[in-house]
Protein backbone atom coordinates (compact mmCIF):
# COMPACT_ATOMS: atom_id res chain seq x y z
CA UNK A 1 0.00 0.00 0.00
CA UNK A 2 0.88 3.65 -0.82
CA UNK A 3 -0.25 6.11 1.26
CA UNK A 4 -0.03 8.34 -1.41
CA UNK A 5 -3.02 6.48 -3.46
CA UNK A 6 -5.59 6.55 -0.91
CA UNK A 7 -7.92 8.63 -1.06
CA UNK A 8 -11.31 7.29 0.43
CA UNK A 9 -12.23 6.02 3.30
CA UNK A 10 -12.86 2.26 2.30
CA UNK A 11 -9.40 1.42 1.84
CA UNK A 12 -8.50 3.06 5.42
CA UNK A 13 -8.94 -0.81 7.31
CA UNK A 14 -6.19 -1.78 4.55
CA UNK A 15 -3.56 0.46 6.50
CA UNK A 16 -1.51 -0.70 8.65
CA UNK A 17 -2.10 -0.14 12.43
CA UNK A 18 -0.90 2.21 13.95
CA UNK A 19 -0.35 3.04 17.38
CA UNK A 20 -0.52 6.13 19.83
CA UNK A 21 1.41 6.61 22.87
CA UNK A 22 2.54 9.10 25.19
CA UNK A 23 4.01 7.98 29.06
CA UNK A 24 5.12 4.06 29.98
CA UNK A 25 4.83 5.06 34.11
CA UNK A 26 4.54 3.42 36.86
CA UNK A 27 4.73 6.93 38.84
CA UNK A 28 2.10 8.80 36.73
CA UNK A 29 -1.60 8.14 37.38
CA UNK A 30 -3.23 10.07 34.57
CA UNK A 31 -4.76 8.97 31.57
CA UNK A 32 -1.89 8.97 29.11
CA UNK A 33 0.52 7.33 31.49
CA UNK A 34 0.31 3.03 30.37
CA UNK A 35 1.76 0.70 33.06
CA UNK A 36 5.54 -0.43 31.99
CA UNK A 37 3.65 -4.11 32.55
CA UNK A 38 1.02 -3.20 30.57
CA UNK A 39 2.64 -2.10 28.02
CA UNK A 40 5.09 -5.14 28.02
CA UNK A 41 1.49 -6.93 27.91
CA UNK A 42 0.97 -4.91 24.69
CA UNK A 43 4.16 -5.64 23.21
CA UNK A 44 4.45 -9.16 23.35
CA UNK A 45 0.93 -9.97 22.51
CA UNK A 46 1.79 -8.31 19.26
CA UNK A 47 4.98 -9.76 18.81
CA UNK A 48 3.58 -13.63 19.56
CA UNK A 49 0.60 -12.42 17.15
CA UNK A 50 3.58 -12.05 14.02
CA UNK A 51 3.37 -8.25 13.51
CA UNK A 52 6.28 -6.54 12.29
CA UNK A 53 7.48 -3.37 13.50
CA UNK A 54 8.30 -0.09 11.33
CA UNK A 55 8.63 3.38 11.92
CA UNK A 56 6.54 6.11 10.05
CA UNK A 57 9.64 6.75 7.98
CA UNK A 58 9.77 3.17 6.71
CA UNK A 59 6.05 3.39 6.63
CA UNK A 60 6.49 5.74 3.56
CA UNK A 61 7.58 3.48 -0.10
CA UNK A 62 7.31 0.07 1.44
CA UNK A 63 4.72 -2.03 -0.05
CA UNK A 64 2.73 -4.67 2.38
CA UNK A 65 0.94 -8.00 1.55
CA UNK A 66 -2.53 -8.01 2.27
CA UNK A 67 -2.90 -9.35 5.53
CA UNK A 68 0.45 -8.94 6.33
CA UNK A 69 0.64 -7.64 10.36
CA UNK A 70 2.40 -4.74 10.52
CA UNK A 71 2.32 -1.91 13.26
CA UNK A 72 3.76 1.52 13.80
CA UNK A 73 4.04 2.31 17.71
CA UNK A 74 4.24 5.56 18.12
CA UNK A 75 5.21 8.56 21.28
CA UNK A 76 3.84 12.06 21.64
CA UNK A 77 5.41 14.59 23.29
CA UNK A 78 9.01 12.81 23.93
CA UNK A 79 8.74 12.28 27.86
CA UNK A 80 12.41 10.87 29.50
CA UNK A 81 10.36 7.98 30.64
CA UNK A 82 10.42 6.99 26.53
CA UNK A 83 13.70 6.04 26.94
CA UNK A 84 13.92 4.52 30.98
CA UNK A 85 10.84 2.65 30.37
CA UNK A 86 9.39 1.47 27.20
CA UNK A 87 12.77 1.73 24.62
CA UNK A 88 14.10 -1.25 27.48
CA UNK A 89 10.96 -3.17 26.29
CA UNK A 90 10.87 -2.48 22.49
CA UNK A 91 14.44 -3.46 22.12
CA UNK A 92 13.51 -7.10 24.24
CA UNK A 93 11.17 -7.68 21.04
CA UNK A 94 12.87 -6.39 18.23
CA UNK A 95 10.68 -3.56 18.30
CA UNK A 96 11.15 0.05 16.88
CA UNK A 97 8.82 3.27 17.06
CA UNK A 98 8.80 6.81 16.29
CA UNK A 99 8.76 9.40 19.19
CA UNK A 100 7.68 12.99 18.29
CA UNK A 101 9.40 15.56 20.12
CA UNK A 102 8.11 18.87 21.38
CA UNK A 103 11.78 20.61 20.37
CA UNK A 104 11.93 23.65 22.50
CA UNK A 105 11.44 21.48 25.85
CA UNK A 106 13.91 18.68 24.61
CA UNK A 107 17.15 18.62 26.93
CA UNK A 108 15.42 21.16 29.90
CA UNK A 109 14.60 20.55 33.01
CA UNK A 110 10.82 22.32 31.92
CA UNK A 111 7.86 20.64 31.86
CA UNK A 112 5.56 20.72 29.01
CA UNK A 113 2.54 23.32 29.93
CA UNK A 114 -0.51 20.59 30.25
CA UNK A 115 1.75 18.71 33.14
CA UNK A 116 2.35 22.03 34.63
CA UNK A 117 -1.18 22.74 35.01
CA UNK A 118 -2.13 19.16 36.39
CA UNK A 119 0.80 18.90 39.20
CA UNK A 120 -0.02 20.00 41.78
CA UNK A 121 2.64 22.39 44.57
CA UNK A 122 4.84 19.36 46.36
CA UNK A 123 4.48 16.81 43.97
CA UNK A 124 7.39 15.05 42.46
CA UNK A 125 8.21 16.73 38.92
CA UNK A 126 10.23 13.86 37.90
CA UNK A 127 7.78 11.05 35.88
CA UNK A 128 7.07 14.20 33.70
CA UNK A 129 10.15 15.03 32.46
CA UNK A 130 11.55 15.32 28.71
CA UNK A 131 14.00 13.45 27.00
CA UNK A 132 17.93 14.74 27.03
CA UNK A 133 19.47 15.06 23.71
CA UNK A 134 21.57 11.80 24.44
CA UNK A 135 19.15 10.00 25.50
CA UNK A 136 17.17 10.88 22.09
CA UNK A 137 21.07 10.20 20.62
CA UNK A 138 20.81 7.03 21.79
CA UNK A 139 17.60 5.58 20.98
CA UNK A 140 18.56 7.02 17.11
CA UNK A 141 21.15 4.88 17.02
CA UNK A 142 18.55 1.57 17.92
CA UNK A 143 16.69 2.52 15.07
CA UNK A 144 14.03 4.78 17.02
CA UNK A 145 12.97 7.47 14.57
CA UNK A 146 12.62 11.19 15.85
CA UNK A 147 9.30 13.65 14.31
CA UNK A 148 8.22 16.74 15.30
CA UNK A 149 5.51 17.62 17.33
CA UNK A 150 6.29 21.26 17.18
CA UNK A 151 8.73 23.60 19.00
CA UNK A 152 6.06 24.40 21.94
CA UNK A 153 3.07 21.92 21.60
CA UNK A 154 0.52 25.05 20.88
CA UNK A 155 -2.81 24.14 18.88
CA UNK A 156 -1.68 24.77 15.36
CA UNK A 157 -5.08 26.18 14.21
CA UNK A 158 -5.31 29.07 17.23
CA UNK A 159 -1.59 30.27 15.54
CA UNK A 160 -1.40 32.97 12.95
CA UNK A 161 0.24 32.07 10.05
CA UNK A 162 3.80 33.21 11.05
CA UNK A 163 3.21 30.98 14.62
CA UNK A 164 2.67 28.30 12.82
CA UNK A 165 5.47 28.34 10.65
CA UNK A 166 7.61 28.57 12.79
CA UNK A 167 6.06 25.78 15.12
CA UNK A 168 6.35 23.55 12.16
CA UNK A 169 9.53 24.60 10.06
CA UNK A 170 11.88 25.66 12.70
CA UNK A 171 11.26 22.14 14.68
CA UNK A 172 12.41 20.27 11.98
CA UNK A 173 15.15 22.02 11.35
CA UNK A 174 16.25 21.93 15.14
CA UNK A 175 15.83 18.28 15.72
CA UNK A 176 17.31 17.65 12.36
CA UNK A 177 20.81 19.94 13.39
CA UNK A 178 20.69 17.93 16.38
CA UNK A 179 20.18 14.04 15.32
CA UNK A 180 22.21 14.83 12.41
CA UNK A 181 19.63 13.72 9.35
CA UNK A 182 16.12 15.11 7.83
CA UNK A 183 13.23 15.14 9.70
CA UNK A 184 10.33 13.29 8.17
CA UNK A 185 7.38 12.89 10.29
CA UNK A 186 4.83 14.88 11.85
CA UNK A 187 2.44 15.39 14.85
CA UNK A 188 0.05 17.88 15.52
CA UNK A 189 -0.48 18.85 18.93
CA UNK A 190 -3.95 17.82 20.28
CA UNK A 191 -4.78 17.41 17.03
CA UNK A 192 -5.06 20.72 15.90
CA UNK A 193 -5.52 20.54 12.56
CA UNK A 194 -7.21 22.90 9.31
CA UNK A 195 -5.91 22.40 5.77
CA UNK A 196 -3.17 25.29 6.11
CA UNK A 197 -2.10 23.57 9.04
CA UNK A 198 -1.51 20.45 6.41
CA UNK A 199 -0.28 22.25 3.66
CA UNK A 200 2.19 24.03 5.71
CA UNK A 201 3.39 20.79 6.86
CA UNK A 202 3.74 19.57 2.93
CA UNK A 203 5.29 22.49 2.13
CA UNK A 204 7.76 22.15 5.26
CA UNK A 205 9.51 18.94 3.44
CA UNK A 206 8.10 16.75 5.95
CA UNK A 207 6.56 13.09 4.33
CA UNK A 208 3.75 12.12 6.40
CA UNK A 209 2.17 13.63 9.11
CA UNK A 210 -0.14 11.58 11.83
CA UNK A 211 -3.14 12.45 13.68
CA UNK A 212 -5.36 11.13 16.10
CA UNK A 213 -8.88 11.41 15.12
CA UNK A 214 -11.19 13.23 17.42
CA UNK A 215 -13.11 15.17 14.93
CA UNK A 216 -14.92 13.54 12.06
CA UNK A 217 -14.01 14.28 8.79
CA UNK A 218 -10.36 14.89 8.81
CA UNK A 219 -9.32 14.51 5.27
CA UNK A 220 -7.74 11.71 4.07
CA UNK A 221 -4.22 11.38 3.21
CA UNK A 222 -0.20 10.91 4.36
CA UNK A 223 -0.47 13.82 6.04
CA UNK A 224 -3.35 13.07 8.13
CA UNK A 225 -2.65 9.30 8.89
CA UNK A 226 -4.89 7.88 11.74
CA UNK A 227 -3.75 6.29 14.92
CA UNK A 228 -5.30 4.39 17.46
CA UNK A 229 -4.88 5.67 21.10
CA UNK A 230 -3.58 3.70 23.62
CA UNK A 231 -4.15 4.96 27.39
CA UNK A 232 -3.72 3.75 31.17
CA UNK A 233 -7.03 2.38 31.28
CA UNK A 234 -7.38 -0.25 28.50
CA UNK A 235 -7.51 -3.33 29.39
CA UNK A 236 -5.50 -6.31 27.71
CA UNK A 237 -9.56 -7.33 25.79
CA UNK A 238 -9.77 -3.80 24.90
CA UNK A 239 -6.47 -3.02 23.88
CA UNK A 240 -6.53 -6.41 21.05
CA UNK A 241 -10.25 -5.07 20.05
CA UNK A 242 -8.35 -1.72 19.14
CA UNK A 243 -5.70 -3.57 16.89
CA UNK A 244 -8.36 -4.72 14.72
CA UNK A 245 -9.04 -4.09 11.16
CA UNK A 246 -12.76 -3.53 12.52
CA UNK A 247 -11.76 -1.02 14.64
CA UNK A 248 -9.68 1.25 12.11
CA UNK A 249 -12.81 0.68 9.67
CA UNK A 250 -14.97 2.35 11.70
CA UNK A 251 -12.65 4.55 14.26
CA UNK A 252 -13.87 7.90 13.04
CA UNK A 253 -17.47 6.87 13.35
CA UNK A 254 -16.71 5.51 16.93
CA UNK A 255 -15.05 9.21 17.71
CA UNK A 256 -17.56 11.26 16.60
CA UNK A 257 -19.68 11.84 19.54
CA UNK A 258 -22.20 14.68 18.10
CA UNK A 259 -23.59 15.07 21.52
CA UNK A 260 -20.27 15.92 22.89
CA UNK A 261 -20.06 19.10 21.26
CA UNK A 262 -16.47 20.84 21.60
CA UNK A 263 -13.74 22.14 19.50
CA UNK A 264 -12.43 18.39 19.55
CA UNK A 265 -15.71 16.60 18.49
CA UNK A 266 -16.81 18.87 15.78
CA UNK A 267 -16.84 17.79 12.64
CA UNK A 268 -13.23 18.81 10.81
CA UNK A 269 -14.50 21.89 8.34
CA UNK A 270 -12.37 23.02 5.25
CA UNK A 271 -12.23 26.72 5.39
CA UNK A 272 -13.21 27.76 1.93
ZN1 LIG B 1 1.13 16.08 22.41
Amino acid sequence: LKPRTIGSSTVWHDWPLILAYHSVSDARTDGLAVRASDFEYQIGWLHRHGYRSITLAEFRGETFNRGERVVIITFDDGYADNYTAAFPILKCYGFVATVFLVSDFVGTDELLPADVARIKPGDDRSPYRILSWEQVGEMAAHGIEFGSHTCTHRLLNSLSVEGRWDEIARSRADIGNKIGHEVESFCYPAGGLDKEAIQMVEKAGYDCAVVTPTRYGIPLCRYALRRIGIYRHNTPLLFRLKTTAMMRRNYERLKWRPWKRSSKTLPYRNPN
